[in-house]
């Protein structure tokens, strides 16, 4: 089984399992954290499967930038254009799916 067959991220962008919606377009798919870490708690990804942030910005930097552009314009609508913005690369520094994946967290005034 290959990488992205065998995806989390990729199963959810081909509809195999269930999320809620947030946004999407040809290359990219948004949808709620499971676990919640702030009010709104947004996942953003590529639909086409790499590993992490280093990789995509460095296969395809534009995707990468309409990633920024999709969180952006899900702050504006519910926290005034504010939000913070996550990239886990690599399992030491926290990241679980590894299919690239922005969060976005906003909703609420965040702790720093
Ligand atoms: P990471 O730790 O940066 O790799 O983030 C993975 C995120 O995926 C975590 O915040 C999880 O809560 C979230 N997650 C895991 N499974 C699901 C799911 O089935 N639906 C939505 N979010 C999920």
């Amino acid at each position: 089984m290959s990488e992205a067959e065998d995806c989390l991220f990729c199963k959810i962008v081909a509809g195999q399992i269930p999320s809620i919606k947030v946004y999407e377009d040809d290359t990219t798919y948004a949808f709620k954290d499971i676990n919640p870490k702030a009010k709104v708690h947004v996942l953003i990804v590529p639909k086409n499967h790499v590993a992490n942030v280093g990789e995509l910005a460095r296969t395809d930097p534009a995707q990468l930038a309409h990633i920024v552009e999709v969180a952006q314009s899900i702050a504006d609508k519910e926290f005034h254009g504010e939000y913070r913005l996550v990239f886990n690369t690599g399992r030491d520094a926290g990241q679980t799916v590894f299919h690239a994946h922005a969060h976005v967290l906003t909703g609420e005034v965040l702790d720093e």
